[in-house]
């Protein structure tokens, strides 16, 4: 008899199972090392995904692999009604990277359940209710994050479900003083809005929104899950304000693609009573050894400041060329957004068949996250086939 499962290509295998809940693109990506990944016809691909913001150090990082494979031999698992080892070790790294403020960690497994954890520290450490957060804002879809997360199509069906929050347009200082008041817990910001479009926050922006929150006692939350640990040219995009958020969550490059989640906050606030919050897999050693390498190899290679001098480098090279039909070009460090005049979705199957995957931020926005550690040389390739194929789609 034929084994049916070795007939059907694994793309085919997927969808008679799959959720249903992802646009998916026609490849099946089974190999990665560094910037490059490879389908399971053996084309490769130049990442500008970066597997969605994650791969900070490339895929495969050799650093991020030996740590897994030996933890994985020592201990895998180890609840936090438990001391550990590598758990300790994470804890130091974090504050070494963090404001030192910022001395309280919870950890957990995805971004969504970062923004839960920041949440709930909002919740009970003011004794407040309200919540403020922006337009265009993205903080992720378990029911708590989703009623943050601007997008009505993300929203809509879940909204019996979700608490009131008020949302107020980003990079407005007025607005957000009219929507900040005594009764707010915490405002929720992205430093870059990612998702949305990808724009930066004005300096002035966020500095207001921290005078804001000080003169009213509402909590300042800073989703750096995108924008985290180097993405933005500084560890934290906040940094460029020369602010300190009194919560920050952390997601996605954290730790090196292994799934990890944390929430950072400023110790004089307190902690979280007993019992309040919790997570069976949150800081687990398999992905604290992995987050531990992550952030090693973020600071002995200078990554941070690679960024910055490359993201540079892209946004002159991108502004320099001839590319017809772009509105605007944004970005921060090496997230960067290709603002179109045309629906981004045929531009990133283009540039797919050329051999380097993109990412949309929205139906119109081009978006750039390759992994840090991407050369000049890769980089310039994106950009001479960005300019061909908009020149083709607009000859
Ligand atoms: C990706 C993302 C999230 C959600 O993270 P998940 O790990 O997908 O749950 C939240 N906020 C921002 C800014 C993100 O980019």
């Amino acid at each position: 008899m034929i084994d049916i499962q070795t007939t059907l290509s694994s793309i085919e295998r997927e969808d008679a199972h799959t959720s249903g809940a992802y646009p998916k693109r026609p490849v099946s990506i089974v190999r990665g090392s560094g910037s490059t990944v490879w389908d399971s016809d053996g084309n490769s691909y130049l990442d500008a995904t970066s597997g969605q913001g994650v791969a900070l150090l490339g895929h495969c990082h050799p650093a991020v692999v030996i740590a897994i494979s030996e933890q994985a031999q020592t201990l895998i698992t180890c609840p936090e009604i438990f001391y550990n080892d590598q758990r300790s070790a994470l804890y130091e790294q974090l504050h070494s990277v963090l404001p030192n403020d910022l001395d309280r960690y919870f950890l957990c497994n995805s971004g969504a359940e970062a923004i839960e954890g920041a949440l709930k520290v909002a919740r009970l450490l003011t004794n407040r209710t309200g919540i403020v957060a922006t337009m265009r804002g993205f903080h992720g879809r378990t029911l708590g994050a989703l009623s943050l997360t601007w997008n009505k199509e993300y929203r809509e069906a879940f909204e019996a479900w979700q608490p009131t929050v008020n949302h107020f347009p980003y990079n407005n200082l007025e607005r957000a003083a009219e929507a900040i008041n005594e009764d707010t817990a915490a405002v929720v910001v992205e430093a870059v809005q990612g998702e949305g479009g990808v724009h930066p926050a004005d300096v002035e922006y966020l500095q207001g929104l921290r005078q804001l929150c000080d003169e009213r006692g509402a909590l300042l939350i800073v989703d750096e899950i995108q924008t985290g640990f180097g993405r933005t040219g500084r560890w934290f995009a906040f940094e460029h304000a020369g602010i300190v958020p009194d919560v920050v969550a952390l997601g996605k490059g954290i730790a090196g693609g292994v799934p990890m989640g944390a929430v950072a906050w400023r110790g004089s606030l307190g902690t979280l009573p007993k019992g309040s919050h919790g997570s069976t897999f949150g800081g687990n050693p398999l992905a604290s050894a992995a987050a531990i390498a992550a952030i090693t190899n973020l600071r002995e290679d200078n990554l941070p400041a690679r960024s910055a001098e490359l993201g540079t480098w892209l946004l002159n090279e991108l502004n320099s060329r001839d590319l017809p039909g772009v509105r605007e070009i944004r970005g921060l460090g090496l997230m960067i957004g290709i603002d179109l005049r045309v629906r981004v979705t045929p531009i990133l199957q283009a540039l797919q068949e050329r051999g380097i995957l993109a990412l949309p931020a929205g139906k119109t926005v081009l978006r750039l996250l390759p992994p840090l550690t991407i050369t000049q040389a890769e980089l310039l390739t994106i950009v001479d086939s960005i300019e061909a194929i908009l020149q083709e789609q607009n000859a």
